[in-house]
């Protein structure tokens, strides 16, 4: 029997909240099928290990080889599925309202369809898995990164405020390989008061 020592994160809306942007079937798979089986992974590594009692951030700054891998993976996609929000017949606006974080992106990218742009670009161009991020360094200034397989900004002394998942995973039931459209699409989605919390915490 695996001890439980991190848990699989609950999301915050129903399965189908993020249709049609996200499917359930890719919601159902990413989240109780993919990120399910990284936590059980890292249960299993980190039992008695000095790393069992370390919360995630800590692990992923500190670790290496699977440790690292799962526990990247797990702080990812935990970072990734809360910053959603479930589409509406009204969507508010994909631009963010005033804040802290909206008016570091227009001082340090020039405007929000710039940094828009700049992300997406990082995230079609990222050569196989990995992911595109956002973070703020410890003044506060943005940037835009890519890290591939399970790496996470936090390695590099960054904050993470905004990720896409561009491992297949993510995207190929629905978008098949048009990775571009799939990140395209994810503005939508994004709950923009939390990262804006992130970046002000
Ligand atoms: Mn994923």
């Amino acid at each position: 029997m695996i001890e439980i020592i991190f848990s699989l994160i609950t999301l915050p809306y129903a399965p189908n909240a993020l249709e049609p942007v996200i499917s359930q079937e890719t919601v159902e798979f990413h989240h109780g099928k993919h990120l399910q089986t990284y936590v059980d992974n890292l249960n299993k590594l980190v039992a008695g290990t000095e790393f069992e009692s370390m919360p995630l951030e800590q692990i992923v700054a500190q670790s290496q080889g699977a440790i690292f891998n799962n526990a990247g993976q797990i702080l990812n996609h935990n970072l990734y599925f809360l910053q959603f929000k479930p589409v509406t017949h009204n969507p508010s606006p994909v631009t963010p309202n005033p804040s802290p974080l909206l008016d570091a992106i227009n001082r340090d990218f020039g405007s929000f369809e710039a940094f828009k742009a700049e992300f997406e670009q990082k995230g079609i161009s990222l050569f196989g898995s990995g992911w595109v991020w956002l973070s703020a360094n410890k003044d506060g200034k943005l940037v835009i990164t890519q890290e591939p397989n399970a790496g996470n900004p936090v390695t590099k002394g960054l904050k993470p405020l905004l990720t896409m998942d561009v491992w297949e995973h993510a995207y190929y039931i629905d978008y098949r390989n048009r990775r571009a459209a799939h990140l395209q699409a994810l503005w939508q989605i994004i709950n923009w008061d939390e990262i804006n919390r992130r970046y002000t915490d």
